[in-house]
């Protein structure tokens, strides 16, 4: 008997294992079967491509990239996988620009979903006392920001740059300098359009499918696709005024900082970086900021010091520039930054929106834009913002030459709390983010191990302090870890994964679910 049950045990498991190889080797072809608009591809070249993002350390090979050219191409390859239920290892990577860290948006085995090529119609702008735009999900905000412009439009909530998809940035949050006034980019949506991990097409916002809405947003793409989105849209000024002052004293900067974002009117856009140990700062701390060289500026001496640059923009059209010159006067007046330390320029909107776009081609053309990026963003309460200050800033991290750090807080009210993203538990809050570029195969203070270990030692002062930090752009190894990091809302994600996609499908490289099979 004993011999029979062995038997009839590894029989089983040879059906088993026969059974998940017929159908991997099955799943091309009736992949291949399937009736889209668009094309699937299993070329070497195609592959590489989407198994590389901007952060240059993650490599997962999928098995097949989708270019979808409508919706249903997306829908019928869920439902396809959904179908074959749990005998299928394949799980399914939607890919925007692929500006992700750590391979959140690939797939090891796969499909990627190239939501770039998927074309809906046109861009539908609606004028009117609450305007909008539809856009697809893989459209890039820069062409929104074109398009949106030609009827004297654009989105309120931005990210610092705009070569990225809709999907990607709402999937995580979309923060930037207008976050204090308008929320970030998850709170200026009102409508989604969403492929759920079973392949269903639903249309969701806060009146319909509510709890789909609020899943997606900040979800991380674990709760479906997004396939287009209504953005809403503010009348666009033609300039910007755009200024930077300096701090020495953390405790002023932060107060002057904490006050401007309690004034809705005072300025359009609030951010700060951190400048350590810098020598010559007066000759490069300003890249792609004009005035180069502000001959009063000339005279202040930086070297090896800690400073703390305020960054503000007023926005303003040619014939309110008078006003403009008046309240901006105003408000600086009030500040407390060094007073030979004030930089202001000029420029046009979509020139101050599309600014780092100047640095990407400035790095490109040396070959220093597809480096290594081990970034690291965390969202730190107000309270506790002191204390990490003068325990990171000059001590863990020694200098900023790998990259900029930017520090500003942002109003916690302009957050929906019942989107899918973590934010600390107060009124305010820091987004901290270390921007980091690592110099390929140096061992030194640039090079990525010395860059990562930083990144920890960071993450555990956090810890150790119990800080209540936050992760942005999150990324963890467990599932405990992911457990500690959602808090009182993991429950929640968990039941959200279970009613939307519930064969674990969607996202892996985010590394929260593991695919059931
Ligand atoms: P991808 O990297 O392609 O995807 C990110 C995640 O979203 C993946 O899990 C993917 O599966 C999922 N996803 C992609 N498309 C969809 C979709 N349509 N539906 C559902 N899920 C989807 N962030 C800020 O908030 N503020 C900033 O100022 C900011 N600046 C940045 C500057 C640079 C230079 C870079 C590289 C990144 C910056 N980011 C910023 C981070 C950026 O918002 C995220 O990395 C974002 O995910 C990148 O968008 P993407 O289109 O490249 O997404």
């Amino acid at each position: 008997l004993k011999g029979f049950i062995i038997l009839l045990f590894l029989s089983c498991l040879a059906t088993r294992f026969n059974f998940c190889l017929s159908n991997l080797s099955n799943i091309p072809f009736t992949l291949k079967t399937l009736p889209f608009k668009g094309n699937l591809s299993f070329d070497e070249i195609s592959l590489n491509k989407v198994s590389k993002d901007f952060g240059n350390r993650y490599q997962y090979y999928p098995m097949a990239v989708l270019n979808p050219k409508s919706v249903s191409d997306i829908s019928t390859t869920i439902k396809h996988i959904w179908q074959m239920g749990h005998s299928s290892y394949l799980t399914v990577a939607a890919r925007g620009h692929g500006h992700s860290l750590q391979g959140q948006s690939q797939t090891h085995g796969g499909i990627v979903i190239n939501m770039e090529s998927l074309m809906l119609p046109e861009m539908q702008i609606h004028v009117g006392n609450s305007s909008y735009v539809d856009v697809s999900g893989g459209e890039l905000w820069i062409n929104i920001l074109h398009e949106t412009l030609r009827y004297g439009l654009a989105p309120r909530s931005w990210t610092d740059y705009l070569h990225l998809t809709v999907g990607g940035t709402l999937s995580n949050a979309g923060v930037s300098g207008q976050a204090f006034k308008h929320g970030p980019q998850i709170s200026n949506v009102q409508q989604l359009e969403i492929v759920t991990g079973t392949g269903d097409v639903l249309n969701c916002s806060k009146e319909q499918n509510e709890e789909l809405f609020h899943s997606v947003l900040g979800g991380l793409g674990q709760f479906g696709i997004i396939t287009r989105a209504r953005i809403l849209l503010e009348p666009a000024p033609t300039m910007v005024k755009w200024i930077r002052v300096l701090y020495s004293d953390f405790a002023a900067f932060t107060r002057d900082q904490e006050r401007l974002i309690s004034e809705e009117n005072a300025f359009d856009y609030i951010e700060g970086f951190v400048i350590i140990n810098r020598t010559g700062l007066l000759n490069n701390w300003r890249s792609s900021f004009n005035p180069q060289d502000p001959v009063q500026a000339s005279h202040f001496n930086s070297d090896g010091k800690t400073l703390f640059c305020l960054e503000l923009a007023k926005y303003f059209n040619f014939e309110q520039i008078d006003i403009v010159n008046q309240e901006v006067e105003r408000h600086l007046s009030q500040l407390n930054y060094i007073p030979s330390t004030l930089f202001l320029t000029e420029v046009t909107y979509v020139d101050f929106l599309d600014r780092v776009h100047v640095s990407e081609v400035k790095l490109r053309s040396k070959g220093l834009w597809d480096v290594p990026h081990p970034w690291l963003n965390l969202f730190i309460p107000q309270s506790k913002i002191h204390s990490f200050a003068e325990n990171v800033f000059g001590n863990i991290l020694t200098q900023t030459s790998n990259g900029p750090v930017l520090i500003y807080p942002v109003n916690k009210s302009k957050w929906d709390n019942r989107s899918s993203v973590v934010t600390p538990n107060e009124d305010i809050f820091y987004l901290v983010a270390f921007l980091t570029s690592a110099v390929p195969s140096s061992n030194g203070t640039d090079g990525l191990e010395h860059i990562l270990s930083q990144n920890k030692r960071i993450l555990e002062y956090c810890e150790r302090e119990n800080l209540g930090v936050k992760q942005y752009l999150p990324h963890y190894n467990t599932q405990e870890e992911w457990r500690v990091h959602f808090g009182n809302k993991w429950e929640a994600f968990k039941q959200r994964k279970f009613d939307y996609d519930p064969f674990t499908i969607l996202a892996p490289g985010q590394r929260i679910f593991q695919k059931t099979i």
